[in-house]
C-alpha cells in the first residue's frame, strides 16, 4: 500500500471512499511507488456533480465584482506559493523545477485574464433596431463544466479551464490525470482560502471510470478535455450522444521547416529547447525538423552539439535540464519506435536509449537521453505518430514546396514553425501551414493567455479553443434580448415580425 493516498475534494472538504481500487503513483525519477490515486465510484462522481449544480446557481447570481475579487485572491496565493506547487509537479511528473515554474507562469496568465473577465463579458447593444425597439446581448454561464486533463501539464492545462469557467459563473468538476493528482487537490484548497464558495471547484480522482460517469451524467453541461487524440475522439462522440457542449484537444506532431537562409545557430538553439524541453512531453514540443537543401548537415551538427551537452537528471536538481519520461511503459514505447526507425534505415545521430543515471537511488527512473534521428522514413511510427519523448526526427526536403507538403500531410495540426530570414517565405508559410498555432522563428508558438490555444485536424475536436475570447464563448451561452416598451413609439408599429413601412 502506498505511503500517500489521494482522495477527492467535494463541497469544500476531503472525501474518502472506502473499498475502491487504488492506482499506484510511481515516481518517474526513481520508479518507486510514492502514492496512490483512489478511483472514484460513479456514485461519488455524481455526488460531486450534484454538489456543483447546487453551488453554481448562487455563484452565477453573484456580481462580477465579487467573483473577480476571489480570482484576484487566488492569483496572489498562486504567486506566493509557486515554489511549493512546482515541487509537487516535479515529484509526481518528473519535470525540472524550471519547467514546473514555467507552466505555473503560463497558467497565471489565464487567472489574470479571468480577473478582468468583465471586459470579455460585455454585450452588444443596438438602440432603435425598429421603431421603439432596442436589442442587447448577454452571456450566461453554461452551468457545470467537467474538466478532464492530461499528465504532462498538471497545473497549466487545468488552468486553461477552471479560472475561465469559474469567472464566467460556472461550477467545475475536475478530473486530474491519474499519475499527477496532488497539485489539483492543492489548488482546490487554495480556491477555498481565496474565498471561493464550497462546491464550485470539485476534484474527483481516478481514470476512465470517472470520465465515463462525467459523460453519462445529465448534471454536466459541458466538457473541456485535453489529452491524446484517441481519447479526444471518445469525448467528442460521448458529448455528441448526450448533447453536451465540448472542446476536446488532442495530440500533436509539430514540425518546423528550416530554410537554407535561416540563422542556423539561432535555429539550433531554439530547436533543442523545443524538442527536448520537458523531455519532449509537450503537446507543443517540436519533434520533427524538415531541413531544406543545404540546411540539413550544418543544422544537425549544431543541434547535436547542444543536445549532447544537456544535463539529464532529477527535476529537483537545479542543474538538470531534462528529466525522466512519465512511465516505464512510455520509455519502452519510445525506445521501440527508435529501434524500428533505425531498422528502417534512419541514421542515429545521437542515441539516448541506453542512458542510465549514475546515482544508484535513481537507477529505477524512466531515463532517456536526447536522441536525434536523421533521414527518417516517413512511414515509421517515430515520424508519423506522436513520440512524446526526447527525440528529434530530421527529414530532408529539396524545396519549400516539398517541405510544406510534408508538414501538411500530418494527421495533426497543433503547431508548426519555420526558421527563415525571408519575410516572403515566412508569409507564404503563415498562409500555407495547416495548423492552429504558427511560429515564425519561434519553435513553440503557445499563444499568451488573452489569445486562444488550440490546433486543427486531429489536434482539436469541436471548434472552440481554450482560453482568451474563445474560452469565454465556450463557458457561456449568448442570449439576444429584444425590448419594446408600451408608449408613443408603439403607435407606429404594425404586426410583430411583419415587414411594414413603419419598421
Ligand atoms: P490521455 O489521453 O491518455 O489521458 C487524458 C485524460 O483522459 C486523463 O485524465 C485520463 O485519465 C483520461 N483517459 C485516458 N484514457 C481514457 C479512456 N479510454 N476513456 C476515458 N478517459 C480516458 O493523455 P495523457 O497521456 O495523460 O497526456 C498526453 C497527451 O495529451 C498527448 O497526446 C499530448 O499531446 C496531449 N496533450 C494535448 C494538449 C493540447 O493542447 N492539444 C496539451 C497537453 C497534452
Amino acid at each position: 500500500m502506498s505511503e500517500l493516498t489521494m482522495q477527492h475534494w467535494i463541497d469544500g472538504q476531503t472525501v474518502v471512499e472506502e473499498g475502491v481500487p487504488i492506482i499506484d503513483i510511481d515516481s518517474p525519477t526513481t520508479g518507486k511507488v510514492i502514492g496512490g490515486v483512489a478511483e472514484a465510484s460513479p456514485e461519488l462522481v455524481e455526488r460531486a456533480i450534484q454538489g456543483a449544480r447546487r453551488a453554481q446557481k448562487e455563484w452565477a447570481a453573484m456580481s462580477l465584482a465579487k467573483r473577480t475579487a476571489i480570482m484576484f485572491n487566488f492569483r496572489n496565493l498562486m504567486v506566493e506559493r509557486q515554489d511549493e506547487l512546482a515541487a509537487i509537479i516535479v515529484k509526481e511528473g518528473g519535470k525540472t523545477h524550471g519547467d514546473a515554474l514555467g507552466e505555473i507562469a503560463r497558467g497565471l496568465e489565464i487567472v489574470e485574464f479571468a480577473c478582468g473577465i468583465h471586459n470579455a463579458l460585455k454585450g452588444d447593444y443596438t438602440s432603435g433596431a425598429s421603431t421603439g425597439v432596442d436589442i442587447h446581448t448577454i452571456r450566461q454561464p453554461v452551468g457545470v463544466v467537467g474538466c478532464i486533463c492530461p499528465f504532462n501539464f498538471p497545473m497549466m492545462v487545468p488552468m486553461w479551464m477552471h479560472p475561465m469557467a469559474l469567472a464566467t459563473g460556472n461550477a467545475v468538476v475536475l478530473k486530474p490525470a491519474t499519475p499527477v493528482p496532488t497539485v489539483s487537490l492543492t489548488v482546490a484548497r487554495m480556491y477555498q482560502e481565496a474565498g471561493l464558495p464550497d462546491g464550485l471547484f470539485q476534484v474527483v480522482t481516478g481514470d476512465r471510470q470517472v470520465v465515463e460517469q462525467m459523460l453519462a451524467s445529465d448534471g454536466i453541461d459541458a466538457i473541456s478535455f485535453v489529452g491524446s487524440t484517441p481519447v479526444a475522439r471518445i469525448i467528442a462522440e460521448g458529448c455528441a450522444k448526450s448533447g453536451k457542449r465540448y472542446q476536446a484537444l488532442g495530440g500533436a506532431n509539430n514540425h518546423a521547416i528550416v530554410m537554407p537562409d535561416a540563422n542556423l545557430d539561432f535555429a539550433a538553439k531554439h530547436i533543442v529547447s523545443g524538442a527536448f524541453g520537458a523531455a519532449g512531453q509537450r503537446c507543443m514540443a517540436l519533434p520533427v525538423v524538415v531541413a531544406v537543401g543545404g540546411a540539413a548537415d550544418p543544422l544537425i551538427e549544431k543541434v547535436k552539439a547542444r543536445a549532447e551537452a544537456l544535463v539529464v537528471g532529477p527535476g529537483e536538481d537545479p542543474a538538470s535540464e531534462l528529466g525522466p519520461v512519465i512511465s516505464s511503459a512510455s520509455k519502452q514505447r519510445i525506445v521501440s519506435w527508435i529501434d524500428e526507425a533505425e531498422a528502417a534505415g534512419a541514421r542515429v545521430v545521437l542515441d539516448g536509449r541506453s542512458f542510465q543515471h549514475p546515482d544508484e537511488q535513481f537507477a529505477g527512473g524512466n531515463w532517456l537521453g536526447p536522441t536525434i534521428l536523421d533521414n527518417v522514413p516517413l512511414e515509421t511510427k517515430v515520424y508519423c505518430q506522436e513520440v512524446f519523448g526526447p527525440v528529434l526526427v530530421v527529414v530532408r526536403a529539396d524545396s519549400y514546396e516539398e517541405a510544406i507538403a510534408i508538414v501538411n500531410a500530418s494527421e495533426f495540426g497543433n503547431g508548426s514553425a519555420i526558421f527563415t530570414e525571408s519575410g516572403d517565405v515566412a508569409r507564404r508559410f503563415e498562409l500555407d501551414a495547416e495548423a492552429g498555432m504558427v511560429g515564425i522563428n519561434v519553435p513553440i508558438p503557445v499563444p499568451v493567455g488573452y489569445y486562444s490555444f488550440g490546433g486543427w485536424k486531429g489536434s482539436l475536436y469541436g471548434d472552440v479553443k481554450m482560453h482568451g475570447q474563445e474560452g469565454v464563448n465556450f463557458y457561456t451561452k449568448q442570449k439576444v434580448i429584444t425590448t419594446r416598451w408600451a408608449g408613443k413609439a408603439d403607435e407606429h408599429v404594425g404586426l410583430d415580425f411583419v415587414a411594414t413601412k413603419d419598421r
